[in-house]
């Protein structure tokens, strides 16, 4: 069965797209079914897979208003690795149309129910504000990855989105748990940034990825050349990193996975 898991951060500029798009294309390197979804009317994770955001067919505005098909929306990404839903400037006029339609919390869920199980991974790169595309992605998603650089502030913008997350696991998806907590951007030779890292794992334990995401140009060049880190420069720090995180993101489903069969009781 697939896991969906929604990147979000309310804040702009701490690696969310970053974050989906090397996931994507590092899940998708161990052989997984990977789908991306670009829920952002920015486009940046589908112009980072190499896909242009002027040229596409169909965006998630079909796949949330017009009520079409992952199949009819989709592209697959030029280096055929994953599939990709994208989003252009016309994603801004769903998160109004949805603000007209019934159960629209839901359109996202409903819309992935039938692909569901064919995918290993459902990646959602969010949009940074707390509005109705990220309830739909927090809606269907199974958990949260929540990306966030070391910084003095980044703590209060994390308390922020906890909350919203508990509020939305009470009304509209109960299973909604967060994934993990990803530091990006790290530079270990700042002493701040040591310091908040030390306080994330006092406060959120092992939910805090062992991986880290260093400052790596790579990374930061990679979209211009509309492609993953790992096809640009392979060798790069950035792209083992997220190697790195996806093999501890496969590690920990499998593992929850097998506490969950032992977990049942035998019949
Ligand atoms: P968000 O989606 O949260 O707004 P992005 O992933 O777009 O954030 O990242 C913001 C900027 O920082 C982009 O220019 C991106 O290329 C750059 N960036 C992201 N992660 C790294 C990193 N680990 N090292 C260097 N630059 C990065
Ligand atoms: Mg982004």
């Amino acid at each position: 069965m697939g896991k969906i898991i929604a990147v979000a951060n309310q804040k702009g500029g701490v690696g969310k797209t970053t974050t989906a798009v090397n996931l994507a294309a590092s899940l998708a390197a161990t052989k997984r079914k990977v789908l991306l979804i670009d829920l952002d009317p920015q486009g940046n994770a589908t112009m980072a897979s190499g896909v242009d955001k002027y040229e596409v067919h169909a965006t998630c505005y079909e796949l949330l208003v017009e009520e079409k098909s992952v199949q009819e929306v989709m592209v697959e990404e030029t280096s055929g690795l994953y599939h990709l839903i994208s989003a252009n400037t016309d994603v801004t006029a769903a998160e109004i149309k949805l603000m007209e339609v019934f159960a629209r919390e839901q359109r996202l869920k409903v819309a992935l129910a039938p692909v569901k199980d064919y995918y290993d991974f459902i990646i959602i790169d969010c949009p940074p504000s707390l509005n109705m595309l990220t309830v739909n992605a927090m809606t269907a998603a199974d958990s949260v990855l929540v990306p966030m650089q070391c910084e003095y502030y980044a703590l209060e913008g994390l308390t922020a989105l906890m909350d919203t997350i508990s509020k939305l696991t009470a009304v509209v998806n109960d299973k909604l748990h967060i994934e993990g907590i990803l530091r990006t951007m790290y530079d270990p030779r700042n002493r701040l940034a040591n310091d908040v890292s030390e306080q994330l794992k006092r406060h959120f334990g092992d939910k805090v990825y062992r991986t880290v995401i260093p400052r790596n140009v790579r990374l930061a060049e990679a979209p211009s050349f509309g492609a993953p880190a790992m096809y640009y420069d392979k060798s790069s720090t950035g792209a083992k990193a997220y190697l790195a995180l996806a093999g501890e993101i496969i590690r920990k489903s499998e593992q929850a996975k097998k506490d969950q069969a032992t977990a049942q009781p035998a019949v």
